[in-house]
């Protein structure tokens, strides 16, 4: 099947039928994960679904997590890291996240996903080429040489708008912070709304050089 050109509903039936048991799905519950979530829940229901929880997640992310838990009768695993923010904050100092970012993603999220991905043949994330230049060149299928296993992005070639439509198409719950000009939601203390004008992306650490988390960056080339 050429996966660059099928449609996402294919795309997620070609992965759980090639993957089976060995394949999950990465969402932080915005809305492009809210789409496969709801077309895998046809395709592939007990499909492993895992959330990254930081600690540091908005109440309105944790409520939606638990709302499509209970509204669909899903079980979503929350990965976290070896540490707890208090933790954290007695080894490295309070809110590392002002002053190292990089370290803070790769301790709370990069680590603790690749710990829990490395078990799994394939994983589905939720990345698409209109969200920032970091993700123009988004592969519907590649090799993820960080996790060891198969990366796919189904709908890496849909636009905001598609996945709104089909949101609104199937009254789908989502982040109400979302309507407060959050559009792109990660972190409490990394996220703001994004101004008019402003690319989807750029309230995640505003005022920092930093634009990805990690999870989806390349590994870094060694000298
Ligand atoms: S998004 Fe911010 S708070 Fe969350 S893990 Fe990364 S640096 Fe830390």
């Amino acid at each position: 099947m050429q996966l660059e050109q099928a449609a996402p509903q294919d795309i997620l039936r070609w992965a759980a039928d090639t993957y089976g048991d060995g394949l999950a799905l990465v969402t932080s519950f915005q809305p492009t994960g809210l789409v496969m979530l709801h077309m895998l829940l046809d395709i592939a229901p007990e499909i492993s679904v895992l959330t990254l929880d930081t600690g540091l997640l908005f109440p309105e992310t944790y409520a939606l997590v638990e709302q499509w838990e209970r509204q669909f009768n899903l079980t979503v695993t929350r990965v976290r890291a070896a540490q707890t923010v208090a933790q954290q904050a007695e080894t490295y100092g309070d809110a590392l996240w002002q002053r190292n970012p990089d370290q803070c993603c790769h301790l709370r999220k990069t680590v603790p996903l690749g710990d829990t991905l490395r078990g799994y043949a394939a994983w589905i994330t939720g990345i698409r080429r209109d969200q920032a230049e970091t993700r123009r060149g988004s592969a519907v299928v590649s090799w993820d040489s960080k996790y060891d296993n198969v990366k796919l992005a189904p709908l890496a070639t849909w636009t905001e708008e598609m996945v709104w439509t089909y949101i609104r198409a199937y009254d789908l719950p989502y982040n109400p912070l979302h309507d407060q000009n959050y559009l792109s939601i990660g972190c409490q203390p990394c996220t703001r709304a994004v101004r008019p004008g402003e690319d989807a992306r750029a309230g995640r650490w505003s005022g920092q050089a930093k634009i990805e988390c990690g999870i989806h960056l390349p590994l870094e080339k060694k000298a």
